[in-house]
């Protein structure tokens, strides 16, 4: 039991580890016995099987994050599903075709000691169907005797079976190398980038973000030497607050105003792009004087677009009354609504007034934007929320999640696995209860449905 426990709390990828795209998916199927979940822990690199010697005994975690070669990929496996219960080679059969379903390759286990079965060939019909890539596994081969038996496997008509041992290891690395062939290109990392963190200051024109990048920059030291290691784009500028130094990108945009001409919102939308692109986090200026435009909600969407984390800042507080103060708040709750994530200031450029507030707002929103949640607590959070608050039902069929997974972060984006299409608000209402759960506040979260029916 406990070294179950350890086994899901280590499936937390490396902080280093950033996926840009989703990982691909490898589901281990088999009959019950042939020693998949043996397997599926050689593969994750845990020496101590976590295995009971009962055929089926129902395991809840099945789902994990691996790593071979230096490429990450999800592996499913369906020993987990299996229940207690007679009859278990028809649900054998259910079980991988579901993982089958799901999965972008599948690894399919057959004891080499026992021999093709019925289940087998059963298996392989299922697999055929399926057209996705195998890689055929003799398992238990524990020496060279094996060899011979493994070789039997070849009658099964899938191609070469790869003998191997995943009790003591024996060809294990050889199978993680042809996994590696089978599995599709997703999923590979990029490091993250190091460095100060890089902040966009937008907003229309006349908002203030001229007058607070001054202020930051007259009240704080500017970094003119760069630091090292980093590489410094002269559009950028690096102002240290709070002790740490900040990139604010594209401030010559900034700095060179646009002439309040025709087309001028044009220009100002592609500088704001051109921002976004090369920042982490976007800082909108609103100007709380005056209502919110659509303008401002353009700009707004923008940095939904571009997944970047966000802070509102409505500046030119100096100037609001106690009247003006209140039909702001009305504002926002009716305009701001699908951004009440959101950490707002409320600042001066003028004053200064908190903008000393600014750090905390950055840092709260980066922190939500790289955040990961392992696998397995994604997966106990889903399904508690699954259990109490059910998919509704729609023409006698209800959609279930079989698991989730964080793809990606910086926004985190989520993977959820289904057995039918989600509806819109089921979606929304799994996303609203993700950010109760686990606060990201000021990151965009991502939910993207993967159907398989
Ligand atoms: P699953 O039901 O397919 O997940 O199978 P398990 O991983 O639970 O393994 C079933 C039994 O086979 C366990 O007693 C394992 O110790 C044993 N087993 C798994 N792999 C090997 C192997 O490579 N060689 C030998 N001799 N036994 C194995
Ligand atoms: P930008 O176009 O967004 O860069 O805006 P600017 O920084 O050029 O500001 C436009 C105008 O608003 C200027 O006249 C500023 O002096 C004024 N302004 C900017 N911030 C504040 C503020 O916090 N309070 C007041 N009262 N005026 C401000």
């Amino acid at each position: 039991e406990d070294d179950q426990h350890l086994l899901t709390e280590e499936y937390e990828p490396s902080a280093t580890a950033e996926d840009e795209r989703m990982l691909p998916v490898l589901a281990v199927i088999g009959r019950p016995n042939v020693g998949k979940s043996t397997l599926v822990n050689r593969i994750l690199g845990h020496r101590e099987a976590v295995v009971e010697d009962t055929p089926g005994v129902t395991r809840d975690r099945v789902f994990y994050e691996a790593n071979w070669a230096g490429r990450d990929f999800m592996l499913v496996d369906t020993g987990g599903w299996e229940d207690k219960v007679e009859g278990i080679a028809y649900r054998v059969a259910e079980q991988a075709e579901l993982a089958i379903g799901l999965a972008d390759a599948v690894m399919f286990v057959v004891d080499a000691n026992v021999g093709i079965t019925h289940t087998d060939e059963q298996l392989v019909k299922v697999l055929r169907r399926s057209q996705k890539p195998v890689l055929l596994v003799a398992n238990k081969v524990d020496d060279q005797r094996g060899e011979l038996e493994a070789a039997a496997l070849w009658n099964l008509g899938l191609g070469e079976p790869h003998p191997v041992s995943a009790l003591h290891g024996r060809g294990s690395g050889d199978v993680l190398d042809r996994i590696l062939e089978i599995l599709p290109e997703e999923g590979q990392t990029r490091a993250k980038p190091s460095g100060p963190r890089r902040v966009a200051l937008i907003g229309r024109p006349n908002v203030g973000k001229s007058s607070l990048l001054n202020k930051l920059a007259r009240e704080n030291r500017v970094v003119v030497d760069s630091t090292a290691g980093t590489t410094r784009d002269p559009v950028d500028e690096v102002i240290e607050l709070d002790g740490r130094e900040w990139t604010f990108v594209d401030t010559a945009g900034i700095r060179r105003r646009i002439r309040q001409s025709e087309g001028a919102d044009f220009f100002a939308s592609i500088r704001t792009q051109a921002a976004l692109d090369r920042a982490e986090v976007a800082v909108v200026l609103l100007e709380a004087t005056e209502p919110i435009s659509t303008q401002d909600l353009k700009i707004i969407d923008m940095v939904l677009e571009s997944g970047r984390a966000l802070v509102l800042a409505f500046n030119k507080w100096d100037l609001l009354d106690e009247e003006r103060r209140a039909q702001l708040e009305w504002e926002i709750e009716k305009d701001l609504s699908h951004v009440r994530w959101a950490p707002r200031v409320n600042i001066s450029a003028l004053t200064g007034r908190h903008t000393d507030k600014l750090v905390p707002a950055l840092d709260l929103a980066l922190e939500s934007w790289d955040t990961r949640i392992p696998t397995a607590r994604l997966n106990a959070f889903l399904g508690a929320l699954v259990a109490a608050h059910p998919h509704p039902l729609r023409g006698g069929k209800q959609p279930r999640i079989l698991f989730a997974t964080q793809a990606r972060t910086r926004p985190p984006r989520f993977v959820i696995f289904a057995s039918g299409f989600l509806e819109h608000g089921y979606r929304r209402f799994i996303e609203r209860r993700l950010r109760e759960d686990f606060s990201f506040d000021g990151s965009p979260v991502e939910i993207s449905v993967r159907v398989r029916e």
